[in-house]
């Protein structure tokens, strides 16, 4: 995710250098010019006879191919990149610093060719995936695979501690890790927003969302969805541009109840939402509406001033905004004070 969060492959393919995805749902949606749809599972919005169409127009297979069969194509055309390729690029689920390795976690295997395959191995990975002691990945490793796939733990688990080492037949001359930033060191210098960086991208609380289930991880255009995505890539992004991600939210709190490592999502949303009105971000229509209310709320014969009719109308003909996406509000003939009146006197 990391390498689509800063468009590797699009910069590696301007510039001429062929640049193949190695994990199956990854390589899927390479094929059909797609970003992931999902942290975890990339190309899990498409059935198997999707798949299947996409290999027969991409790679000439039968259009009819089984799920097998057209795991064994990939897995026949990724084999020979991974030998032919010069380089191999990985994340980094942890960076473990008492070692000083890499940890990758998977289910493919694909990771871990891309380590030993290619002369030289490049790890790109956020500064906030480091952890302090190899003790800890006996927690985290498992934490990652439970909450992301629900296995007890996945199959292929690698620790990386550097290129190939003098009398050793195996892997790369040379291997280089990137940290990077991106936003991340703004997010750890906000006290609210910090335990964002939490995140071991498992994916539980784009599954648990409904909003992402309703929508889909396309419909973010950013590349992390779901709450998680709603919540850093304002901060990855701009506030500006992404706050919109932050609003479009019930508030359910389903995200945080899941979350593998606790974070508090649903009000990290309603931070950001804070903050981009803070900024001054609003709406100019928002800011004239918010104010009106607000004077209505603090004066109530202004309010008793206009018949339901009235309001009916304000409401669902003036601001058009609220009936746009949502079914009209109907205010009583009768305003609060009448009925209380007429129920109770002037008690
Ligand atoms: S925010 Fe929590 S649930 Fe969502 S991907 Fe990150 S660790 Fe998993």
């Amino acid at each position: 995710m990391v390498t689509e969060e800063i468009h590797l492959n699009d910069y590696l393919q301007s510039i001429g250098v062929e640049s193949v995805e190695t994990d199956l749902g990854e390589y899927i949606q390479q094929l059909d010019g797609e970003a992931p749809y999902h942290i975890v599972t990339p190309a899990m919005h498409k059935s198997k006879e999707d798949v299947a169409k996409l290999f027969a127009e991409k790679l000439g297979t039968d259009p009819k191919a089984t799920p097998e069969q057209l795991t064994l194509t990939a897995r026949d055309i990724l084999r020979e990149k991974y030998v032919q390729a010069q380089v191999g690029v990985t994340g980094a689920n942890f960076i473990v610093s008492d070692v000083g390795g890499i940890a990758v976690t998977e289910n493919e295997g694909n990771a871990r060719l891309s380590c030993a395959w290619p002369d030289t191995h490049i790890v790109i990975a956020g500064i906030e995936k480091v952890i302090p002691s190899i003790a800890d990945l006996g927690l985290f490793w498992p934490l990652l695979a439970t909450f992301g796939t629900g296995q007890q733990v996945t199959v292929y688990n690698s620790l990386v501690t550097g290129p190939r080492q003098p009398g050793e037949t195996d892997g790369p001359t040379d291997m280089y890790v990137i940290l990077l930033d991106n936003g991340r060191t703004e997010i750890l210098a906000d006290e609210r927003q910090r335990e964002s960086l939490y995140c071991i991208r498992c994916g539980a609380c784009l599954n648990a969302c409904p909003i992402y289930k309703n929508i889909g991880g396309h419909a973010y255009g950013a590349t992390y969805s779901g709450p998680i995505g709603s919540v850093i890539t304002p901060h990855l992004k701009g506030m500006d541009e992404y706050k919109h991600l932050s609003f479009a939210s019930s508030l359910c709190g389903n995200c945080t109840e899941v979350c593998a490592v606790k974070i508090n999502l649903h009000e990290l949303l309603l931070e950001n939402r804070y903050a981009s009105v803070r900024a001054g971000q609003s709406e100019l229509l928002e800011k004239i509406a918010w104010r009106a209310w607000k004077q209505a709320m603090l004066f109530r014969p202004a309010l008793n001033l206009a018949t339901g009719k009235m309001k009916n109308w304000f409401v669902n003909k003036v601001v058009t905004g609220w009936t746009a996406q949502r079914g009209e509000l109907h205010f009583p003939e009768k305003t609060f004070n009448q009925r209380w009146k007429e129920k109770y006197g002037d008690r």
